[in-house]
């Protein structure tokens, strides 16, 4: 839904700024040392951003490479006219064989069972071999790349084989041994690409997004490895890894905000929430925020995140509820009902991103983009009037 930011008066939402995914396409593009393509990795509803939509505004800037992780994302994205190529990076049962021919989808190849198992059903499936280089995850072990050889082989009659690639699981991280690692990894994979060069498959690829700007360049290593980058997180405005300084003006495109229902004094020896794990000391102005954990706000940040209310922090104070929570706004002068809330972004000159939320988590921003849930509805907005 495109709307103007000011007519959204909701529960709980999240607006998402398209101009701003368009630069965070561009500006990762332009720092590229080569001129490889994208593969735009929109799996999980593009990390929470709604994946028609993104798909579409990336295939407006050129974009015709699309990566999701299942049969379900893909013909979504077939269904609302998203042209180009698709591929499914992890399994499908074998039984969809012919919904991935008729959708013109690439598969994932994740064994030679599993090209025996596709090859066995009537349809020449479009496909790509997953190499394994040491994630241990899924595809053909490189370490052994003759077999790697024989394997694609075999199976470039039987299928429609364009393409193949492997992930580099420590590309985010920049020490040593991480870095020894993933030259490790993407030589493995230069090596099998080296023995099946003869074929000329399409699309051979290893860069994720951190490998993209922290190892691909133009030289020897990457000829015939490097012509695509799958660009997932960055695209995204967050980093792969905290360590992971992001290019100037690549920035999250995501806000998620809610409402203040309800404000009132609690005085001291009370508690607050389920499980009374909050006990307040001091009188206080308790406001509850109309969004919860099924709204995908994790329940982990119960007495510990914040939210944003009028340019200031707000912290979290007992139990985070289904559907409400509830945060101490004593020290900010003012809050009364239907205030906004920014759960996630921007306030004034506060900033609360899914990297910050993260990092109260334990875990990465990732896994808090792909958790907001569906009943947050998405509104498409955008920072500037180019889009
Ligand atoms: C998710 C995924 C990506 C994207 O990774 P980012 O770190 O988000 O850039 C790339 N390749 C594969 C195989 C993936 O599963």
């Amino acid at each position: 839904m495109e709307v103007h930011v000011n007519q959204i008066e909701k529960r709980s939402w999240i607006e998402i700024d398209l101009a701003q995914l368009k630069s965070n396409y561009l500006i990762y593009k332009k720092h590229l040392k080569t001129d490889a393509d994208i593969m735009a990795v929109i799996k999980a509803d593009a990390y929470g951003h709604g994946d028609v939509q993104v798909a579409r505004m990336l295939s407006w800037c050129g974009c015709h490479l699309f990566a999701v992780s299942n049969i379900d994302e893909a013909v979504g994205l077939r269904e609302a006219g998203i042209q180009g190529e698709i591929l499914l990076l992890g399994y499908s049962s074998p039984y969809y064989a012919k919904t991935l021919f008729d959708y013109d989808l690439t598969q994932a190849i994740v064994s030679e069972d599993y090209a025996e198992a596709l090859a066995s059903t009537p349809f020449m499936v479009k496909c790509q071999f997953a190499i394994d280089t040491g994630m241990n995850r899924i595809g053909l072990d490189a370490d052994d790349s003759e077999g790697c050889e024989q394997i694609i082989r075999k199976y470039y009659k039987k299928l429609n084989v364009n393409g193949m690639f492997t992930h580099l699981c420590v590309a985010d991280t920049n020490d040593d041994e991480s870095r020894a690692f993933t030259w490790g990894q993407i030589n493995k994979f230069k090596a099998v690409a080296d023995r099946i060069a003869d074929l000329n498959l399409p699309y051979i690829h290893c860069c994720n997004s951190a490998a993209g700007l922290h190892y691909l360049d133009n030289s020897d290593t990457f000829s015939g490895i490097g012509s695509i980058v799958r660009l997932g997180i960055i695209l995204f405005g967050l980093q792969p890894d905290p360590s992971f300084a992001l290019p100037e003006g690549i920035a999250p495109a995501i806000a998620w905000k809610s409402a203040i229902s309800q404000v009132k004094d609690v005085m001291p020896g009370e508690t607050i929430g389920y499980g009374r794990t909050y006990k307040v000391e001091h009188k206080s102005r308790i406001a509850t925020v109309t969004t919860g954990y099924a709204d995908g706000l994790n329940r982990h940040l119960s007495n510990k995140g914040h939210v944003l209310i009028r340019g200031h922090q707000a912290p979290i104070v007992g139990r985070i509820c289904m559907d409400q929570t509830l945060v101490d706004v004593t020290d900010i002068p003012g809050v009364r009902m239907g205030d906004r809330v920014v759960v996630l972004g921007r306030d004034g000159d506060l900033v609360y991103s899914a990297d910050d939320m993260a990092a109260d988590l334990g875990t990465i921003g990732y896994e808090v983009l792909c958790t907001m849930s569906k009943r947050v509805q998405r509104f498409y907005v955008s920072s500037n009037s180019s889009l």
